[in-house]
């Protein structure tokens, strides 16, 4: 059995790549139209970008540069995941929790927080009400604490998966959660995951000591910078990294990000399944000044989010419900491919608070600026041109890691992924939708199979289409 505080074996990989001079040099460079062109030019072929090209990309601040960056992602956006865009939900299962972040409302000197642990029950009806809302994705959040072991993970994982409502499932559980060991990692994989989260929150070593007490188990920087290295080791195919944007600089983080992916890609031979950018919210006696030194405007956020792109053109990139509608709107543009949608982020929310526009922040992590119910956005989404997606398939059938990353590469996922996008648009169109979303999505898809070439897999489409609309039959993904 596995234990949260053992933290003894790092992975092969396991030093302290985080080179703070070498990236700050980088930054400090004098920007050079040439090489800011080479760095263009290379991510217009969809090739990844070394440290030196990013640093290039965030060092170039004429407002005509930023303007080409945000064209290029737009570009990259289009053609490597066409304007599908994946929605999730985060059901968050427990904020116990040992460690005292600064800048977090579930930080365990926190008084006023109300604590509390789902029973069994409570997150079958919390499962239920989601599923009832037609959502088929979630991430499963947790504090770190000894009541949270690898095996409690992996149970409520695959409770998660037994539950029903009405011949639905969740389709797909990803897990935010503390670091674990390479046994921990392996019980969790074991019992079916998607992706397993880990934030860095900060590569810049300073401001991570200030923000995470050395007396509590999130104090130690390597462990937790190895910890994607350890999940990778251990049979957990897809990671995610992320940075709590406003804590240090933000052109330091992003290149920091990219060096992480960088690092994963040359030791391990995949990179991170997606990015993570949240910046910081509000949350349960944070003083918000104190931790968000590095406030970033929102064009510098739609910066760092281009650059990203730019940088990782096939890794996915998401934007969660702490940014406004706005925000996620032009950031869904260029690059965001994931956003929650829907989300509550109080334990319990979906079932004692359901869709109402209120927030409790006692019983919050943060607070969330996008909380409208699920077919609002999903509204919102088919009003602007793109086609919602609860598309469950690559993890399915074993396309993920290193096996995802060949898929994507050669483009052939707009082959699989618009075909399940439209599938899955058409069982919440059915099952779901309100009258207006539902027209809507009908003339999304009309609109998205003219633009399929006629043959074997049009035809292919039309039929299950046809038997989404017909019968009872679901879940036919390609
Ligand atoms: N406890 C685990 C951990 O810290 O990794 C996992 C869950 S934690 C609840 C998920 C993420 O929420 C953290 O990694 C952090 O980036 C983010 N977070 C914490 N406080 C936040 C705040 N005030 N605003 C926005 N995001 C925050
Ligand atoms: Fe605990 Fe995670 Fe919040 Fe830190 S960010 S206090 S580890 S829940």
């Amino acid at each position: 059995m596995s234990t949260l505080f053992d933290m003894t074996h790092l992975s092969a990989s396991g030093v302290d790549f985080i080179d703070e001079p070498k990236l700050f040099a980088l930054l400090k460079r004098k920007p050079d139209e040439g090489r800011f062109r080479d760095a263009v030019a290379k991510a217009k072929e969809k090739t990844p970008l070394n440290l030196d090209e990013t640093a290039e990309l965030l060092n170039a601040d004429k407002p005509e540069q930023t303007e080409e960056v945000f064209e290029v992602a737009r570009q990259l956006k289009r053609d490597v995941y066409g304007n599908r865009i994946v929605l999730f939900a985060p059901l968050y299962i427990g904020n116990l929790c040992m460690n005292n972040c600064v800048y977090c409302g579930f930080r365990a000197s926190n008084k006023d927080a109300v604590r509390r642990t789902l029973s069994k029950d409570e997150i079958t009806r919390e499962v239920q009400n989601m599923l009832m809302k037609g959502h088929k994705r979630t991430i499963i959040v947790f504090g770190e604490h000894a009541k949270y072991p690898p095996e409690m993970i992996a149970d409520t994982v695959r409770h998660i998966y037994s539950v029903n409502w009405n011949g639905h499932s969740m389709r797909r559980i990803n897990v935010n959660a503390a670091p674990l060991d390479h046994a921990g990692y392996r019980t969790v994989a074991e019992a079916g995951i998607g992706t397993y989260q880990v934030f860095q929150e900060t590569y810049h070593h300073e401001t991570y000591s200030q923000m995470h007490p050395s007396y509590t188990r999130k104090g130690n920087y390597l462990w937790r910078l190895d910890s994607p290295a350890r999940a990778l080791e251990s049979g957990q195919e897809d990671v995610g990294l992320g940075v709590l944007f406003g804590l240090a600089d933000w052109r330091f983080e992003t290149l920091a990000l990219v060096a992480h992916s960088i690092h994963l890609m040359s030791h391990h031979g995949v990179g991170p399944h997606t990015l993570s950018f949240p910046r910081i919210q509000t949350a349960s006696g944070v003083d918000i000044e104190a931790v968000n030194k590095n406030d970033v405007n929102d064009r510098d956020f739609l910066r760092l989010v281009a650059t990203l792109r730019l940088a990782v053109p096939y890794t996915g990139l998401i934007m969660t419900a702490r940014e406004p509608a706005h925000i996620r709107k032009e950031g869904l543009g260029f690059g965001v491919s994931q956003i929650d949608a829907g989300a509550r982020v109080e334990i319990g929310g979906y079932t004692e608070i359901g869709d109402a526009q209120t927030q409790v922040i006692s019983r919050e992590q943060f607070e969330l600026s996008d909380i409208r119910p699920l077919d609002d956005v999903i509204l919102q989404l088919l009003e602007d041109g793109f086609v919602p997606s609860f598309c469950t398939a690559c993890y399915r059938l074993g396309r993920t890691g290193e096996i995802f990353m060949e898929y994507a590469i050669p483009g052939f996922i707009q082959d699989m992924c618009t075909p399940n996008a439209l599938t899955t648009l058409q069982e919440y169109i059915v099952d779901f939708a309100s009258p207006e979303t539902r027209a809507a999505g009908e003339k999304t898809i009309r609109r998205e199979l003219d633009n399929i070439p006629a043959g074997e897999r049009k035809l292919e489409i039309l039929d299950r289409l046809e038997r989404i609309r017909n019968t009872k039959e679901r879940d036919l993904y390609f």
